[in-house]
């Protein structure tokens, strides 16, 4: 199973999930950027789940309060009172949880970093609670909240492995350490039986999560090597026609908010077919590729983007683009097409050559029309001797 699910990533070594799937991801660490990316997935599955376990913090604490306030009370009305301050103290995440999480924007984009300090500050209030349980000798003794902190925090909560992990030990660390500070000597052997259950809860809690965590990673990357496979096509490595509509469509309407000019050039390599006959289709599988990398290269801002629009034809959206600047551009493709000098045996000039359309935006184009514009430009540029671009307006010019 592992060669075959490696020998795929192989496949997809050029993408940065593909690559990070063949690297592995034992530590439950990715490269950087893929991290930040899959903690906000991580994150937004987070949500909810935090709600449901603030929510069952409140209960379940509530109950234990009820219960040693009202069912079976305490004698000593000082230890009473000292626990139902814990105990308020243990619920209040809860609540601040529930209602930062549904009022405040700037708990929402922090609630990752926050909750396993939360849940920290929980279990130390539950471990002085079993601590003072233990000291006061109780018949009735409501204890291993710790413990049950612990093995919460590697479950459902959203947590990485390594957060969980370190919440969990800072609970344990710390009830050890109070537990030597508060108890007396003589009660400390019964603590340390606690404490090793706490230890076994925290190394099954861990082992759990890490599983999981690693198959959650595992499917991460999964799912967004099949959306970089849906989106791009496997011999040019560019972005295809489905995805360039998609993009086109939301630049598009990006610019009219923007108040920008949006370019489109749509470029169709020169007698082709021709050159595939002459030099056999690997040979023309191999200028496709060579073609689209230099393309890529003029895609120079964030929200510009190059494509492999069909067989031999190519687009390259230019955002924040006059009709000039891209005219400019085209120019520039031509003379990086031109100082490449592919040879071609069947081409008037000796080397490949393209063709090029340009569009700008109209006022009250649609994405489509603008394609179609651009491609009237295209037709226009085969009509006049091919290796040139054309506009809307102006006669063709050679490249
Ligand atoms: P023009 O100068 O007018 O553009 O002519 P052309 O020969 O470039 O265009 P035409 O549409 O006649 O032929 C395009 C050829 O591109 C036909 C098809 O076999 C070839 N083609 C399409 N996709 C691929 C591909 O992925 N690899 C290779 N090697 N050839 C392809
Ligand atoms: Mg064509
Ligand atoms: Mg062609």
């Amino acid at each position: 199973m592992r060669i075959t699910e490696h020998s795929s990533a192989a496949d997809f070594s050029d993408t940065p999930y593909g690559r990070q799937l063949l690297r592995g991801f034992r530590l439950l660490l990715f490269k950087p950027e893929l991290e930040a990316e899959f903690r906000r997935f991580l994150d937004r599955q987070a949500r909810g789940a935090q709600r449901v376990a603030a929510l069952l913090l409140i209960v379940a604490v509530g109950g234990y309060l009820y219960a040693e306030r009202v069912l079976v009370p305490h004698d000593d009305p000082q230890w009473l009172s000292r626990l139902t301050v814990l105990r308020l103290v243990e619920l209040s995440p809860g609540v601040l949880v529930l209602l930062l999480s549904f009022f405040s924007k700037t708990y929402q984009a922090r609630a990752n970093q926050l909750f396993p300090m939360l849940l920290v500050l929980i279990g130390v209030v539950a471990a002085i609670i079993d601590i003072q349980y233990e000291l006061a000798a109780q018949p009735y003794a409501f204890r291993y909240g710790a413990g049950l902190l612990i093995i919460s925090s590697f479950f459902f909560l959203g947590m990485t492995f390594w957060h969980s992990l370190l919440c969990a030990l800072s609970i344990v660390a710390i009830d050890v350490f109070m537990a030597s500070q508060i108890l007396p000597s003589d009660r400390l052997p019964e603590h340390w039986i606690a404490v090793s259950y706490y230890l076994l809860l925290l190394v099954i809690g861990a082992i759990s999560r890490y599983v999981h965590e690693y198959s959650q990673r595992q499917q991460f990357l999964m799912r967004k090597l099949l959306g970089w496979v849906a989106a791009h096509d496997a011999l040019s490595e560019l972005p295809n026609r489905r995805s360039h509509d998609e993009a086109l469509r939301q630049r598009l309407a990006q610019a009219r908010r923007d108040d920008v000019p949006v370019s489109l050039l749509l470029l169709d390599l020169d007698d082709f077919k021709a050159y595939n006959d002459r030099l056999g289709h690997p040979a023309g599988d191999a200028l496709i590729g060579e073609f689209a990398r230099l393309l890529a290269s003029f895609a120079r801002r964030p929200l510009d983007q190059a494509a492999r629009v069909g067989g031999e034809e190519f687009a390259l959206l230019l955002y924040d683009c006059t009709e000039d600047a891209a005219q400019q551009i085209a120019i520039q493709v031509l003379a990086a097409l031109r100082r490449q000098a592919i040879a071609h045996p069947a081409s008037a000039q000796g080397r490949v050559g393209v063709s090029i359309g340009i569009a700008t935006l109209q006022p009250g184009q649609n994405a489509g029309q603008l394609y179609s514009a651009a491609d009237a430009a295209l037709y226009r540029a085969k009509q006049a001797g091919k290796n040139r671009f054309a506009g809307p307006d102006e006669l063709p010019a050679a490249g």
